[in-house]
């Protein structure tokens, strides 16, 4: 028999745990349980020295119950189909939780993106897309790729324009994918916009008294101490975010060249620049530092928060006991094992489960998307108009009260919502009502974990879009 990849197989265990508690009948959970199309690409691409490489790619599109399907593109030497069979089943879960209307897919292409020039990465790239729409394969209302692990908007961009090229007279071309820079169609949030729907995830779960008093925690972000695994997209706004809005305090770090931990505090702004500067975490003022070889043990540091943000597996069975924090806050893909769940479990810690927890990215893309299809800015035809409304109920108030309302009082009341303030209100809206649905199935069912809370959501909504289609005799 075939090896499961190991990150598939924990998906997959996850997902068997949680179908016993969704009222769905056994042959759509089935169905749900599989990927419905897996395409494994092999293409030659000449390298700057004249040489022939050849990659070996996928796009798996796991579920068509709604269209597109959607999911991120990841550049690592780790890629295999197994991986992205786990990602694109996470990617399904993920919208139904918050309610994008979209099916879930991934893609992956195995190499270091890090020891590629920017001339081989825009042909790897190219290359890609023109094996998907070669297939039929992507369009915006068949499958949107994303940003993932190792990609960004430079490399939406480069998708954009070859797609584009390849379908010149289609008006609605822009959304063939999400997390293009803005000048390219792309929309103002995006690139924060999971390490912030992060934030508003750890700050909701952390509100409520009760959950945190059961872990002996204090209500409330501010204060709590913070440990990020990985400083990239996701763990830098993660940290920036939790920082600035929520008052919480990092005190560890951990990167690919080693960790750092400081007991008073990290100032993540800092940290950043002097990474930059250094291309090195190690050596910031204060802190004690970890080598390379020892980079795993920010796993194991004191703290209240733990976000793994960098990638799958890294809590896992051996490690697992040694966890401090409270709260593991799974910003990344799969970073916890089912095996370590179990582990994690039976210390008390509590799990904001990846497929609830990182799905801001795939929430912006939807209104990135949305701005595409609809080829207008949000707030372009209301933000005026907003403003002279409250405007004149500011007047209003100061003619009837006979008091002056402060500048820095009406500049606030009588702002109209741009674009940005947009986004951020529509994924604070999103992740807020999402874990209350989550945790409202947790309370009700009574011995479940959150993951398995959510998972159950999504395979009732998922499920509910299956029994609905026509199943062909
Ligand atoms: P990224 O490439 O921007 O950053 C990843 C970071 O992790 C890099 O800085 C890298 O050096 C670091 N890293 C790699 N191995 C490490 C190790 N062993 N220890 C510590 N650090 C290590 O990637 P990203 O987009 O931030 O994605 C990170 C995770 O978040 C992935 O699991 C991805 O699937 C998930 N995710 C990303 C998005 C998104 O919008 N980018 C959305 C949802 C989920």
């Amino acid at each position: 028999m075939e090896k499961i990849d190991p990150f598939y197989q924990s998906v997959l265990n996850f997902y068997d745990n949680a179908s016993q508690y969704a009222n769905v009948t056994q042959g759509i959970i089935d169905q749900i349980r599989s990927c419905n199309s897996v395409y494994r690409m092999r293409y030659p691409v000449q390298t700057s020295k004249g040489k022939i490489k050849v990659i070996e790619a996928y796009r798996v599109q796991h579920s068509h119950h709604r269209l597109p399907t959607k999911g991120g593109i990841r550049y690592s030497n780790h890629v295999n189909q197994g991986e992205v069979m786990a990602l694109a089943t996470l990617m399904s879960f993920k919208c139904a939780i918050v309610d994008v209307p979209f099916g879930g897919a991934k893609g992956g292409v195995k190499i270091n993106p890090w020891e590629h020039s920017e001339y081989e990465l825009e042909k790897i790239t190219r290359r890609y897309t023109v094996e998907l729409v070669k297939r039929n394969m992507m369009g915006p209302s068949i499958d949107v790729p994303a940003p993932d692990y190792g990609t960004g908007s430079r490399e939406m961009a480069w998708i954009y324009d070859t797609y584009r090229a390849f379908n010149e007279k289609e008006i609605d071309a822009a959304g063939c994918v999400t997390g293009k820079p803005v000048t390219q169609g792309g929309i103002r949030g995006r690139t924060e916009a999971t390490g912030r729907g992060v934030y508003y995830g750890i700050r909701e779960a952390c509100s409520f008294k009760e959950d945190m008093e059961e872990l002996g925690l204090t209500q409330g972000i501010k204060g709590k101490k913070i440990v990020i695994q990985g400083l990239g997209n996701v763990g830098s706004y993660s940290g920036t975010i939790c920082q600035d809005e929520g008052g919480a305090i990092i005190v560890g770090v951990g990167e690919a060249e080693g960790a750092i931990y400081k007991e008073d505090g990290i100032d993540i702004h800092k940290l950043l620049k002097y990474r930059k500067k250094n291309k090195t975490i190690l050596g910031f003022p204060g802190a004690t530092n970890y080598e390379k070889d020892q980079r795993e043990v920010c796993i194991e540091f004191p703290c209240d928060i733990l976000i793994p943000a960098a990638l799958e597996n890294q809590i896992h069975k051996k490690n697992a006991k040694k966890v401090k924090a409270k709260i593991i806050a799974e910003a990344a893909n799969g970073p916890v094992t089912s095996e370590a769940e179990k582990i994690l479990n039976k210390k008390g810690i509590m799990i904001l489960p990846d497929v609830y927890l990182n799905a801001g990215g795939v929430t912006v893309s939807y209104f990135e998307w949305l701005k595409n299809l609809s080829h207008i800015r949000f707030g372009r035809m209301d933000k005026r108009f907003n403003q002279n409304t409250y405007g004149a109920f500011a007047d209003l108030i100061e003619r009837s009260t006979g008091k002056r309302i402060g500048k820095q009082e009406r500049d606030f009341l009588t702002r109209g919502g741009d674009e940005i303030d947009l986004v951020r209100s529509g994924l604070e809206e999103t992740m807020v009502t999402a874990y209350a649905s989550i945790r409202g199935i947790k309370r009700r069912k009574k011995n479940i974990d959150l993951r398995i809370a959510a998972f159950v959501n999504a395979i009732e909504k998922i499920g509910s879009d299956y029994s609905t289609m026509g199943i062909f005799p």
